[in-house]
Formats: C-alpha cells, structure tokens, sequence
C-alpha cells in the first residue's frame, strides 16, 4: 500500500462527519472515474442511445434492490408491454403485477403505474425534464428524480444513492459505509464532487464504480484506480464498530408475502390463460362439480392432477382457507379448483409452515397495500 499524507492527497483520512477536500483531489477522482466508466461501462440496455425518459424511469425504479441482470429481461418486457406512461396508466394493475415477476417489493410497481397516471394525465405523457418536477410524482424520491433527470434529460444533479455514497464516504471520508440513509449535510456535501461538464458520466460513473469495484463486501483495492488517493484505504481500511444489519430472506415476513403473491400470480395467469376469470362462472362450477371433485384427498398437490382437466373453470380468486386452513381441514372442492402452476405455488407457500394468524396479518397487509383484493373469502390480485 501507497502511504500518502493528507496533505498530499488533500483528504483528511476517517475523518468524522463530512470533511473539507481540495479541488485537486476531486478533480484527480472526477477525471479517473470518468475516465474509468468511459473504458469499462457495462452495456446495459437502458443505456443505449435513444433510450426514452420513460424507458430510464422504469429502469431506474425496477434497479432498486434487484441486481441489473434480473431487471433487464422484465425491462425489455415492459417497455415493448407498455412502451409509453398512458400505456401503463391504462393496463389492469393485476397484469402490472404479474408482470413485475419476481422483481422483488412489488409495491414499486403499484408506484409505478401511479406515477405513470399523472404523467399520461397532467404531463402530456412526457416524463418531467427537471428532477423538482420528477419528485413531485407519486411513488418518486429523491434518488429516482435525480438519475432520471440526469441520465435521461442531461441536468446537472447530484445522484447519491447506495453505491456512491459509499464511494464518497470511502475515498473523501475515510470512513468504511455511509449511514442507511443521506442526510440533507450528506446530500449537500457530495454536491461539490458533481463537475461542471461530464456530470452524466460522473453519475453513472460513480455508481457503476460502486457497483462493480468498491463494492460493500469485497472492495477491489489492489486494483482500484483511486487506491493512492482513498482515504480509507490509505488509513488501513478500519471497520466500522457497528455491523451493518444484514437482510435476511429466510422466515420473513417478505418471504411469505411473496410466497402469498406467487399464488395469486399463477391464479391469474391460469385464469388469464384459459381466458375465464368470472368468479360466479367458477363458484357455479364449483357447486356443480361439488360431488365428484370430494375425492377425499387433502394434501394440496393432490389437486393438480385433477385440476388439470378443469381448466375452463380456473379462476384467479383462491379461496383464503388454502393459505390458512390446517392440511387436514382444506376444501377438496377449493384445491381441485386450482390450476397445477396454482397448487405447487401453495404447496410451497404452505411449506413454509407459518401459523394461521401470521398469514391472516399478512393477507390484509397485503390487501391494505393494494397488492392484492379481497372479496368474500376469496383472494385475487388486484381488479
Ligand atoms: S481503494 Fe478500495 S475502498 Fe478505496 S475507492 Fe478503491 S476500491 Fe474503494
């Protein structure tokens, strides 16, 4: 390791809060990130050119907390679903979400459809140029506003989000992570390393350098570009005391709320597909077909096979006892009514073995978020 003084790289190495830094020093980290992007840019689709405003704003909001490479097939479905905001405006929300797939917190995408009404209805169906104008949408904060100001309209803001926070709080702060969210010193302090020109590049830049080079877990400094300059780095790479919380997956809430979701994604995908979504066609059915259906099995995967012949009365409403009922105590009847898709996503929501008032909590979470309706005892995506 290179061992510079501060006065030297014009960094104050750990320094508490936000500290002072020299105009050679930013411009020496401006140059070699622009630089650096400029030769190693990932050729993400929405960075093509002629990509369209509304084309980086879906881009941008599906990017949050889903790795690009799972965001970019469901973007390029989108954009060609619904290539412009009225389109989107106007798309039921249970396709929406269906075809969010598994992007994760599909709460965005229910954000996404709003912001896309207002655009469609107060702005002409042009995305807003400005990032002022861009946060006064539903569901769009600070950090969207401003990449989709810059890296869609060209204007000069400063975009901070995980990434390039923990670049700045690296290289200028010394420190190893930035807090879990921006405070308004923070967000006025990385104004400064935003340049004049190239301010495009620098936003990309920095936050693709976040991505793949000074990454959270396994920094790459003995190849890094800024190694000499760093502040972190050049004080020994000090951990912080207080350990960032990790985000588990497994017995969580979330799990289950989207284990809840898959299923009502692949009721409306099976009705969808065998092009009956009445719910009083299939409780008419259901009546109907009560004698024969009582088979007497009362595991759920049993209900595939007879499901299979009856997709003309599939539906996209599942009967809420499915989610909740004891094995023992679920409607032959209402199994039998699942599509096969339908009854694995059960069986692997059930797998997870959670108690009946944990998944009633979580139903009317889900029905108050707008991600799913309910009506009667049945559950649907959205109407
Ligand atoms: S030297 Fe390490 S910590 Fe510093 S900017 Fe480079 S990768 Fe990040």
């Amino acid at each position: 390791m290179t061992h510079r003084t501060s006065a030297e790289t014009g960094i104050t190495p750990t320094a508490p809060g936000f500290p002072d830094v020299s105009e050679s020093a930013i411009e020496r980290v401006q140059t070699t990130i622009i630089d650096w992007f400029a030769a190693t840019a990932r050729p993400l689709p929405w960075r093509a050119e002629g990509t369209s405003a509304w084309a980086v704003l879906v881009s941008e909001i599906m990017s949050q907390q889903t790795p690009v490479s799972r965001v970019a097939p469901r973007w390029s479905e989108w954009l060609e679903r619904w290539p412009t905001p009225a389109d989107l405006a106007a798309a039921p929300t249970a396709e929406v979400l269906q075809r969010w797939d598994r992007l994760g917190y599909p709460r965005r995408a229910l954000r996404l459809q709003e912001a896309a009404r207002v655009i469609a209805d107060d702005h002409d169906n042009q995305v807003p140029d400005t990032a002022a104008a861009l946060e006064a949408l539903p569901g769009i904060g600070a950090y969207t506003a401003a990449a989709v100001a810059s890296f869609a309209h060209g204007e000069r803001t400063t975009v901070l989000d995980t990434n390039v926070r923990r670049v700045l709080i690296r290289v200028f702060a010394g420190r190893d992570r930035p807090t879990v969210s921006p405070s308004r010193r923070e967000t006025v302090w990385a104004e400064q390393f935003v340049p004049a020109t190239d301010h495009v590049a620098w936003n990309a830049g920095v936050m693709e350098f976040g991505a793949l080079v000074c990454t959270a877990r396994s920094p790459k400094c003995e190849e890094c570009p800024l190694a000499d300059i760093c502040a972190w780095n050049l004080a020994g790479r000090p951990v912080s005391a207080s350990k960032p919380k990790t985000q588990k997956w497994a017995g969580t809430d979330r799990q289950l709320r989207g284990a809840i979701m898959d299923v009502l994604k692949a009721a409306h995908a099976e009705a969808a597909e065998a092009g009956d979504r009445s719910t009083s066609v299939v409780e008419g059915v259901s009546v109907a077909e009560s004698s024969s259906a009582a088979d007497g099995s009362s595991v759920v995967e049993g209900a595939a096979s007879a499901a299979a012949g009856r997709r003309s009365a599939a539906t996209d409403a599942v009967a809420v006892d499915l989610f909740t009922a004891p094995t023992a105590d679920l409607d032959d009847e209402c199994l039998a009514a699942l599509g096969p898709a339908t009854s694995v996503k059960l069986t692997t929501m059930r797998d997870l073995s959670a108690d009946a008032d944990r998944i009633s909590r979580l139903i009317a979470d889900l029905v108050t978020d707008g991600l799913a309706h309910r009506s009667g005892d049945r559950l649907s995506l959205p109407r």
